[in-house]
């Protein structure tokens, strides 16, 4: 201790740096914080973190800290007082709302915030009226998301890192963990030393990660689903697939060979430039060394068929029998360190929390949870069509600035800008949105530090900065890439005039006039929201994932006495056991009569399927005359295949003329969900991430087929029981693609 006589009070929180979710243990002597651990008991970070975890104090230090708000007026910063600053943000939002409705304003907020801070940015949003509500996952993992959702039912991670251990082989896309994820790469190297793992590395470039290989696979850029492809085509030709496996829980893989069967070693070798008997090896090697894992990061989403590539992984393990089993499964590496928990708990421009969706029944559900009448809330957005549109998407917003009336499939062009939530410094990595941000007439940025965000030269009025605190100057939880929540503790007061999300976001509601309403059973303690209430709110409202038995009661306790609870109840017993947690990973059902200790690996394949045993599809879709409507609400004609979203499906249901033959309420759940992603409330079921029955009625109404999980559907809704027959091949890269990779003998130095 630096000063002897006064005692050192250990407060643990969760390293913000990335979303493995290392345990800090920060030591607090006399309010200052003088030392810092990795945790020691953590069963993710096992008393190590890597050089960014280390630093974290510095982050509630420092003189770059943004000290006080700051007004910009003729260019120049001015500083002013909080209650200068909110009333001033909060008339001009007022006014902007009168001149041009509530879509003018969009929230950003950001995987930096907690869940807990997420869950209230989301809420904030509508009570303010939009849908204009987001975050920076929009540009990394959402693919993914959408890709695991529509093949095995949740968007997240299905087993854990240190479960990485377990595996018998190893196969990473993408991904260069040991540099951006480096704490997770010893459970990779652990399992390659003490289970002589092989350690496959699929990678247009060499990294650090490709330097631990023991096979390296060089990748021309953009060829991830024809090596997937390549891969499946050596499984398949020897037999190497889990048939039984596949007979009891997966439909439409009899498609999925007959797509592959184009993909000849020859073919592959001359898209990808991997050579058939390099190919050949690592398919052998991950068919024999049974359970392996795949791991991806961003360089298998960040692409325009990036929720494709995603599917195609996703299918590789399905034919491998890999899902639902520990040691298996996809471990999914996201970036910040609440990527997860920001997507599960709303900022979305087409969910409300828990991937409800925008469609009646997921508002009437949540205008439940809030207290608050459903109409009230319709009545804030203008009206029930714009309450179920979806909002604009991160990488659209700036277009909807510069749009005039009528350009956009929203009433007005946006006119303001609030940017909450540390990290959402969209101007480094989106630079083309700096001539959306001059037009503003206001910018707000509520950030720890001041972001390049606010630095926009061309801006000289109309922008704030406000003086957030750090994680680690509030308290909340934090969801890392596993599912697993954990409760961070303050560890110190905030400095300087900062304040925490949830304060601003209270006195920001109380200035506009719904704080009342929306904090109506969230305890207020001196304009500080409880994060432990909101949390509470959290557990009533967010069914569909199973948040509701992650109270903060139990988090806090798996926190405090980690050591206690690894040998009871930390060793999540949902499905087969799979490495200990910290926290609580989701699906943790809650009841005062049930402790679930929570879910370590997703879908349990020990059971049968009619026993609540997991059930997948590796298609599904409906479609007529060579175009599919995919789940997440793609389509695909011939082997094209476009990523897409509600309007996707609505253009190709209106191209097919099927518009007209569905009910006003399957079209809002379309309009709302698209062809699947999301959640819907259906006669008071909610449905997540399934085939909006709709498009199935009509399909089956038109004479088509509708495959997988859709046939699963049609039998549970008592629609006839359709019979599969094969389609046109999908999940094939672009032609124009294909035809732009050069063949194999103009790039022999490519490797
Ligand atoms: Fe932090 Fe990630 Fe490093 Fe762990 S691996 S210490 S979570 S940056």
């Amino acid at each position: 201790p630096i000063l002897p006589n006064i005692e050192v009070v250990t407060r643990k929180n969760v390293c913000t740096h990335c979303s493995v979710g290392c345990t800090v243990i920060a030591e607090v002597q006399n309010g200052v914080w003088v030392g810092q651990e990795p945790g020691w008991e953590s069963p993710i970070n096992q008393g190590t973190h890597c050089a960014k975890g280390a630093s974290v104090r510095e982050l509630t230090k420092g003189t770059r800290r943004v000290k006080y708000p700051l007004k910009l007026v003729d260019g120049a910063w001015q500083r002013i007082s909080w209650d200068q600053a909110i009333e001033e943000i909060g008339n001009q939002l007022l006014e902007i709302r009168q001149a041009s409705g509530p879509d003018a304003v969009f929230w950003l907020g950001s995987a930096k915030f907690s869940n807990e801070g997420a869950y209230l940015y989301r809420k904030l949003a509508a009570f303010w009226g939009t849908n204009n509500v987001d975050h920076q996952a929009r540009i990394c993992h959402s693919t993914t998301v959408a890709g695991v959702a529509n093949t095995w039912g949740y968007g997240a991670m299905t087993n854990s890192y240190n479960d990485i251990q377990n595996s018998k082989a190893l196969l990473i896309v993408g991904g260069n963990p040991a540099e951006a994820h480096p704490v997770s790469m010893q459970h990779m190297l652990r399992g390659k030393e003490h289970n002589r793992a092989p350690f496959i590395v699929i990678d247009p470039r060499f990294t650090r990660t490709a330097a631990h290989a023991t096979d390296y696979v060089r990748i021309r850029p953009g060829t991830d689903i024809p090596i997937a492809w390549g891969l499946l085509w050596h499984i398949f030709e020897n037999g190497w697939e889990d048939k039984e496996y596949i007979r009891q829980r997966v439909y439409g893989m009899d498609e999925i060979r007959a797509e592959v069967k184009k993909w000849t070693p020859e073919e592959v070798e001359r898209v990808t430039g991997v050579p058939g008997s390099q190919l050949r090896r690592v398919a052998e090697v991950l068919a024999k060394n049974k359970p392996s894992t795949v791991i991806w990061c961003m360089g298998v989403t960040q692409h325009t068929v990036g929720t494709a590539n995603v599917r195609a992984l996703s299918i590789l393990q399905l034919a491998l029998g890999n899902i639902g089993v520990a040691g298996g499964g996809a471990n999914i590496y996201r970036g910040h360190c609440n990527v997860q928990g920001a997507t599960d708990f709303g900022l979305d421009v087409s969910t409300l929390p828990a991937y409800y969706g925008l469609a009646e029944g997921a508002w009437k559900h949540f205008a439940r949870v809030w207290d608050v009448g459903y109409d009230d809330l319709r009545g804030r957005f203008g009206s029930k069509d714009l309450m179920e549109a979806k909002g604009i998407p991160t990488t659209r917003w700036f277009d909807a600035v510069l749009a005039k009336p009528g350009d956009i499939d929203q009433p007005s062009p946006l006119r303001a800008m609030m940017c909450f939530g540390h990290g959402g410094n969209t101007v480094t990595r989106m630079p083309e949105m700096v001539k959306g941000l001059e037009k503003l007439s206001l910018l707000v940025v509520a950030d720890p530090h001041p972001t390049t965000f606010a630095a926009i030269k061309e801006r000289r009025n109309g922008t704030y900065i406000l003086p957030a605190c750090t994680q680690f100057e509030t308290d909340g939880s934090r969801t890392c890439s596993n599912r697993s929540m954990q409760w961070g503790e303050k560890v110190v007061e905030p400095i300087f005039e900062s304040k925490d999300d949830y304060t601003i976001m209270y006195l920001l509601a109380r200035k506009l006039g719904f704080a009342d309403e929306m904090f109506k059973h969230i305890t207020v303690e001196n304009t500080r929201p409880v994060p432990e209430d909101i949390l509470r709110e959290m557990n009533r409202g967010c069914l569909s994932i199973g948040a509701t038995g992650q109270s903060p009661e139990r988090l806090k306790m798996h926190m405090k006495h980690q050591a206690d609870f690894d040998k009871i109840t930390m060793r999540a017993s949902s499905g087969p056991c799979a490495g200990d947690y910290y926290g609580l990973p989701w699906p943790s059902w809650g009841h005062p009569e049930i402790r679930h200790p929570g879910s370590a690996v997703l879908y349990d394949t020990s059971k049968h399927v009619m026993d609540g045993g997991g059930v997948f599809r590796a298609r599904f879709g409906v479609e007529r005359n060579g175009v599919s409507l995919l789940a997440d609400g793609s389509y695909s004609k011939g082997s094209e295949i476009e990523d897409g979203y509600p309007e996707f499906t609505m253009a190709v249901l209106r191209k097919l003329g099927w518009d007209k033959d569905l009910t006003p309420e399957e079209m809002r759940v379309i309009q709302a969900i698209g062809g699947g992603e999301g959640s819907a409330e259906i006669d008071n079921v909610s449905w997540q991430t399934d085939l909006s029955m709709g498009i199935i009625r009509v399909a089956l109404k038109h004479g088509c087929v509708p495959h997988g999980n859709a046939k699963a559907r049609a039998v549970a809704w008592n629609l006839p029981d359709p019979v599969p027959i094969h389609r046109e091949p999908i999940y094939s890269p672009r032609p124009e693609l294909v035809k732009a990779y050069p063949a194999i003998e103009d790039r022999r130095d490519f490797r």
